[in-house]
């Protein structure tokens, strides 16, 4: 019987037929969505016969709501994400002019899902700029609420970018120039501890050995600087039994996770040249938007990226393409569903439901070992079969 997923007091109570509501997404999403739902649903039903089924629920947000509702995020929507926890979707389109910054950012904040998580690995025979881009396997967890993406800012030349810089000469001294635009960077010791807490609990889980916070603290102190600071105090705060930071073993952690900080310029240089160095990676948000999308870049790019957002208090967790709506491609079964296959990956794993997603890996990694591809990856390959949208799904389907 379809049952919805609770959470209870040792995490999620994930039911034998769970109701996982999804947005189908606009654009390309339609046709994204097709193929990947056939692909969960068999990795399912492959993995767990008849005693495990995923009861989809659609709900709608973006074009297609708007287009039904006269709304781009019904009040309907955003309580079934709340009552239901898990939920999946594909990319939307961003609303121009219409009070939301983003429809993606609008339920990060209202669900509080704190920790956006992004898996990067490589899969055999993906084309990567890389020379061995066998080496990257990290998973980044980006701060999601906090940092420039507040959204506290005050435009040049208006009367309340006035007033703030009077009062930042008169109480503070700082001479600003008087027609700059203001944005404030709000990052407190709550929102980082939650973030890195998050982090540090999914290496002990993963048996990871190691955690690296990434920052500009050597330029913005009270900030990004206090991040890392947060961080090393979080270790000896509530994990000195199973981690320990590089400040108090120098190096040195024994059988311990070491949990290390590297300024964010230096990471990008890191990511390129040693990449096998680095296994889970905190940060702040706007650091971590670069990073996630230079990672993708180094393991095949956005077509395949998937992300998850995640409140890991609540429960409530939403996974997502990390791409946009592509809408040049739309309704021609053509782009890459990978994205959105990987994210029902990642929330199968947070199901708990991992015999249906290591199903999923080895179909996308057979299909594309024979070079079984969509038109990105064929370009960029030698000898590809290319195929659409929905034969990649088939391909990976015959492949489990
Ligand atoms: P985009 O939709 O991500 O597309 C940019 C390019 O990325 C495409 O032209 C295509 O490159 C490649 N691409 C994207 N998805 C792909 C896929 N599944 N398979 C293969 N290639 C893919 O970015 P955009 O054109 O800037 O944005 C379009 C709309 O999406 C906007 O309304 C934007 O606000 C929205 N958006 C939504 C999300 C989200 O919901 N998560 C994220 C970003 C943007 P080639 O043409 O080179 O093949």
């Amino acid at each position: 019987m379809p049952e919805i997923i609770t959470m209870g007091p040792n995490g999620l109570k994930v039911p034998d037929e769970p109701i996982i509501p999804f947005i189908e997404g606009d654009g390309t999403g339609p046709d994204i969505w097709a193929a990947s739902v056939r692909v969960f649903d068999a990795a399912v039903e492959k993995a767990y016969d008849r005693d495990r089924r995923i009861s989809w629920k659609q709900v709608l947000a973006g074009q297609q709501a708007f287009d039904r509702t006269g709304e781009w995020l019904p009040d309907e929507t955003i309580e079934i994400f709340k009552s239901h926890l898990i939920g999946i979707k594909g990319p939307l389109t961003t609303p121009v002019g219409e009070g939301f910054r983003s429809l993606n950012v609008a339920l990060r904040q209202i669900l509080d899902l704190y920790v956006c998580l992004r898996p990067v690995r490589w899969f055999q025979g993906v084309p990567s700029p890389l020379k061995d881009p066998s080496a990257v396997d990290m998973v980044i967890f980006r701060e999601n609420t906090e940092d420039v993406y507040a959204g506290k800012e005050l435009e040049a030349g208006t009367e309340d970018v006035k007033r703030a810089l009077d009062f930042f000469r008169e109480q503070y001294g700082w001479d600003i120039r008087s027609d700059s635009g203001i944005g404030i960077k709000p990052v407190s010791a709550t929102g980082s501890k939650r973030l890195i807490r998050a982090a540090i609990q999914h290496a002990v889980d993963e048996r990871r050995k190691k955690v690296t916070l990434v920052h500009k603290g050597n330029i913005m102190k009270f900030t990004e600087g206090a991040f890392r600071r947060w961080g090393y105090e979080l270790v000896r705060e509530e994990f000195s039994d199973v981690a320990v930071s590089w400040e108090d073993c120098g190096g040195d952690p024994g059988d311990k996770i070491l949990v290390e900080d590297v300024i964010a310029d230096a990471m990008l240089q890191q990511i390129l040249l040693r990449p096998a160095n680095y296994e889970v990676i905190a940060t702040t948000n706007l650091n971590g938007d670069y990073l996630s999308d230079a990672l993708a870049a180094e393991v095949g790019g956005i077509g395949i990226a998937p992300g998850g957002n995640v409140n890991y208090v609540t429960g409530h967790s939403i996974f997502e393409a990390t791409h946009g709506t592509a809408p040049k491609y739309a309704d021609q079964d053509k782009v890459n569903p990978g994205s959105v296959i990987l994210s029902g990956d990642m929330m199968l794993r947070r199901l708990g439901w991992n015999e249906a997603a290591d199903l999923i890996i080895k179909g996308l990694e057979a299909a594309v070992a024979e070079k079984i591809v969509t038109y990105d990856f064929a370009r960029l390959l030698d000898g590809a079969t290319q195929v659409k949208t929905s034969q990649f799904a088939d391909a990976m389907i015959e492949r489990m």
